[in-house]
């Protein structure tokens, strides 16, 4: 059981083997196995959003399923397995680019040095203008503020496959709002086939729909519209990053028949979806709480208990009782089945169950599962956690810091705010708040947590950091914030933050934690403001150290 997305090289593996096998042997059975797993890739890959290695798995998943009609046409003709190889290679090759190793370069702040660290192929932009164009040049600059790195390219250059596939290409017009000229279609074409896996935006697109649809055909995935496309940018390619890094869906069965689990493993397997099994339903409680399981797949008949007895009982637990649960049974009385689903489940699924079928209700249960979690734990503002999802989280970092040693907690907090949006007016103020959100965004790890605590207050919780890496950061952090200038109707204002830390050892539940970051914030809001203050003997042991040792 693992909780990691599979690596991308894995998923080129597994096709490619699954190909392999169907060439040797030539058997419907070995090429419904090849379209499955082309199936899960696509779904994968989607997920990751990499909508043009989508599209050409998808087109690959039609052409195999026209083959699909007669078993007895297998092995297929020559020719056809060539066309299907030709198209494979074209997907493996997209695959093994989003492999490629890391580059150099960008401004993110790496807590373990407080040097600018790489930044993976995941970070790179590349923007695409005229020669010399200045909204590309701001925007680029913008971009590197938040955390990414950028090339800026013309219309006309060329990529090659050996490049490095960026995450992103950006096409930049001159003038918002006019139609693309034949140029830089020309160029979103190209540039799709160089990189099936990159993701394409538009920015200063027409709102009008044979514009939309000429650049979605030339292989555009998000058009943004005249005006607000710049900030419409950085909180996509923001959120691009986090979901690039999403968990593998997992899926907890419960069931006591060996053969019937090994079956419904199998199919979750293919779709590249995680499982764990238990065989009695009174294992049920403490493995949801180490799993942490998407969906639970419960059979309806077992020892001890029935599957509805258990699903009634696991909705006692508050945290469980959104979870999607599908029954699996032989069951097909109708009466049955509707009690079944008025005591606490989502979904009745007949056994043995097509794989196909299993896998997509799975997939779609989780997708709303994971988007309605999504929502409960964010705030719509700034795309981070909001106070209670981040409260929880710190806990349960707290929790886990035994094992690492390491944990530092931040609390910051806008200074004078309330003067920004006495001045300025609450969008302007609602606005350097985004800001500050995308700056954390753009700097901090994946691994770190950042929560917007209240108004103008957020949270960031940083592992394997000590008070001295965590103030190097976060001061790095102030430093730039305090530069960002943020438009207003008559020119740009500068904001500053306050910060206080706390680390794991003096303080050892997320509560008190907290706790002390906050108070080290007041103190850092007492001494002048704009600055981040550490906790107690932390901060002495800090302050008497030699001033290189912090700089
Ligand atoms: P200090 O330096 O001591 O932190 O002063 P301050 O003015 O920042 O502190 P105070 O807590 O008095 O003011 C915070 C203000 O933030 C008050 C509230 O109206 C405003 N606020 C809270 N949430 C939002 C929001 O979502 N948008 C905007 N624009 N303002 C908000
Ligand atoms: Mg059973
Ligand atoms: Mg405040
Ligand atoms: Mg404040």
């Amino acid at each position: 059981m693992t909780n990691a997305p599979r690596p991308i090289h894995k998923l080129a593996e597994a096709l490619e083997n699954g190909w392999a096998a169907y060439r040797a042997r030539g058997e419907f059975d070995v090429f419904v196995e090849f379209v499955v797993l082309l199936n899960g890739l696509a779904e994968q890959l989607h997920k990751r959003h990499l909508p043009g290695l989508v599209r050409h798995c998808q087109e690959l998943e039609n052409t195999a399923l026209t083959l699909f009609a007669e078993p007895g046409m297998h092995p297929v003709p020559l020719d056809q397995a060539l066309s299907i190889e030709r198209k494979l290679a074209v997907i493996l090759d997209g695959l093994r680019q989003q492999d490629a190793p890391p580059s150099q370069g960008g401004r993110r702040c790496d807590a373990r040095q407080g040097t600018p660290p790489k930044v993976r192929g995941q970070r790179r932009l590349l923007m695409i203008s005229q020669a010399g164009s200045e909204p590309a040049r701001a925007l680029a600059e913008r971009l590197e503020f938040f955390g990414f790195q950028t090339e800026q390219a013309a219309w006309n250059t060329l990529f090659s496959p050996e490049d490095e596939a960026p995450l992103a290409a950006v096409f930049i017009p001159d003038v918002e709002g006019r139609a693309y000229p034949p140029d830089a279609i020309k160029a979103i074409v190209k540039l799709r086939s160089v990189f099936p896996g990159t993701y394409i935006y538009c920015l200063g697109v027409p709102l009008n729909l044979q514009s939309i649809i000429l650049l979605q055909r030339a292989g555009a995935d998000t058009c943004l519209a005249a005006g607000r496309s710049s900030c419409d940018l950085i909180s996509h390619v923001l959120d691009l990053i986090g979901r690039n890094e999403q968990d593998a869906y997992r899926v907890l069965i419960v069931e006591d028949s060996a053969t019937a689990t090994a079956h419904v493993r199998r199919a979750l397997e293919q779709h590249t979806i995680d499982s764990h099994a238990i065989n009695d339903p009174r294992q049920l409680l403490e493995a949801a709480a180490q799993y942490r399981p998407d969906v639970i797949l419960m059979d309806m008949y077992m020892p001890f208990c029935t599957g509805v007895e258990a699903t009634s009982a696991l909705r006692q637990v508050p945290e469980y009782r959104a979870l999607p649960v599908i029954y699996l049974s032989s069951e097909t009385d109708i009466a049955q089945q509707v009690e079944a689903l008025r005591l606490g489940g989502d979904q009745f699924l007949t056994k043995p169950a097509n794989p196909i079928i299993l896998a997509s209700v799975v997939k779609t249960k989780i997708e709303r599962y994971r988007e309605m979690l999504y929502t409960s734990q964010h705030d719509s503002l700034t795309g981070l956690l909001n106070h209670l999802a981040s409260k929880t989280q710190v806990e349960r970092m707290a929790l886990d810091a035994p094992g690492t040693e390491l944990l530092a907690v931040a609390m910051l907090d806008i200074d004078r705010f309330k003067s920004i949006n006495d001045t300025y007016g609450h969008p302007v103020g609602d606005q350097v708040i985004r800001s500050l959100g995308w700056l954390l965004r753009g700097r901090l790890r994946s691994s770190d947590l950042i929560g917007r605590y209240g108004g103008e207050e957020f949270i960031v919780a940083l592992p394997g950091v000590t008070a001295e890496q965590a103030f190097r950061v976060l001061d790095q952090v102030r430093d730039d914030f305090s530069r960002l200038p943020h438009a207003h109707a008559a020119g740009v204002l500068t904001a500053t933050f306050s910060c206080g830390v706390a680390v794991w050892g003096a303080h050892d539940t997320g509560a008190s934690l907290i706790a002390a970051a906050d108070d080290a914030l007041l103190e850092a809001k007492r001494s002048g403001r704009n600055r981040v203050m550490v906790s107690g003997q932390v901060a002495r042991e800090l302050l008497s150290a030699p001033a290189d040792a912090v700089a």
